[in-house]
């Protein structure tokens, strides 16, 4: 990021006002703490001034009652102490102004706690106006038709050419901005540009985005998370087994029953991969473990068909709203050759999961003649399982 201009000696401080009880939004918390992406909205808006080029001193100003969520959600931030807020928005400001240990060259940038998706581009902006103007608010220009309704009827239709939407950050040197403040008190004004026009100063209107809007209701929290990313996380669970080779005629591996001079022993019918990915599945969802969901001692589950147990592990996951990445199972034994039955697998499992194929693996290796698979005394197997769930709060 190159800076906007440089002659002008100045430090660069932001007031971020997360004062406000946010009824509009209707959560159980105030909207600035509401969960985006993982992190507190809050935290977000901090990081966009933080991350900055230029470093920024930053102060929040916030509601008494919200400490405890203010402390949690900036944990680790380098940020100046918090202040309290007042009765109103304009009180809060002036009470971050005062706050601040800043000279009247300093620039300071006033910004919404709920408009997280800052973009350093639009700090540049704020930023440069102050060479030609006293202030500077970031806007955007209304581009729909604007109409004056009454009743639930258009009276008018308003010339939009010469209005603007307001936006934060709005940018001024300290000196000016805080004598402005000092001047309004009493007044009810609704920002911080009206009290920069309220003492007479100059505000240039910056170029905004779209993007920076401000989270006002659950509908603007899930636009903000569709903006950041997933709001999804990763988690992996592993899986393993063994079955041993008795007397019989057949397997079950992964679903598919293979012609053999054995069988697996077991409970079930001893499906050696499933059971390694049923694990694996659980594992990654923190579900505990097979055994846990289908005890042995359970008569119910005698001779069962262990694609059951794999069908419930991927349904546990759907209702935490998860989705299967990717499985990797890999069967261990000399005997039978897996090659043969792999597409037929791979294919089995998705069809259990209900996913794509091509998020299944198998796979299958020998110990080399060594070990209880050597002598193929049993077979074991490991599995793999990616997971996607919603972000944790
Ligand atoms: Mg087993």
């Amino acid at each position: 990021m190159t800076e906007a201009f440089s002659p002008d000696p100045f430090r660069l401080f932001a007031v971020i006002v997360a004062a406000g009880r946010g009824s509009r939004f209707g959560g159980p918390i105030p909207k600035q703490y509401a969960r985006l992406k993982g992190s507190a909205v809050l935290r977000t808006t901090a990081q966009s001034f933080l991350s900055y080029s230029r470093q920024v001193s930053v102060i929040v100003v916030i509601h008494p009652d919200d400490r405890a969520l203010y402390d949690q959600a900036i944990e680790g931030l380098a940020l100046l102490p918090p202040v309290h807020g007042g009765a109103t928005r304009q009180d809060s400001v002036r009470l971050g102004l005062e706050a601040l240990d800043a000279a009247p060259q300093d620039i300071v940038m006033i910004h919404d706690a709920a408009r997280p998706l800052l973009d350093h581009a639009i700090i540049d902006r704020a930023i440069a106006a102050l060479q030609a103007s006293d202030a500077a608010l970031v806007a955007i220009p209304v581009r729909d038709t604007i109409k004056r309704g009454e009743a639930g009827v258009v009276i008018a239709t308003v010339d939009r050419e010469h209005l603007w939407r307001a936006q934060t950050p709005q940018t001024f040197r300290y000196g000016r901005i805080m004598s402005a403040h000092h001047a309004a008190l009493g007044l009810d004004l609704t920002d911080d540009a009206a009290v920069a026009e309220q003492a007479g100063m100059t505000v240039e209107l910056v170029m905004g985005s779209e993007d920076n809007f401000k989270i006002t209701t659950a509908d603007d929290l899930a636009r903000a998370n569709r903006l950041v990313g997933t709001g999804y996380e990763f988690r992996t669970g592993q899986g393993f087994d063994v079955h041993q080779l008795v007397k019989g005629d057949h397997v079950w591996i992964n679903g598919i029953r293979i012609p053999h001079s054995a069988k697996l022993l077991g409970h079930s019918d001893a499906d050696v991969g499933l059971h390694a990915l049923t694990d694996a599945l659980l594992g990654a969802i923190g579900a505990g473990d097979i055994g846990n969901h289908f005890p042995p001692t359970d008569e119910r589950w005698r001779g069962a068909d262990s694609s059951k147990f794999l069908a419930h592990a991927g349904e546990l996951i759907a209702e935490k709203g998860g989705t299967i990445t990717h499985c990797d199972v890999t069967i261990i034994c000399e005997r039978p050759k897996i090659g043969p039955h792999r597409a037929a697998m791979v294919t089995r499992i998705a069809e259990i999961l209900k996913i794509n194929p091509v998020r299944v693996s198998v796979k299958a290796t020998t110990t080399e003649e060594l070990g209880f698979t050597g002598r193929k005394e049993g077979i074991a197997a490991q599995a793999v399982a990616t997971v996607r769930l919603p972000a944790l709060d």
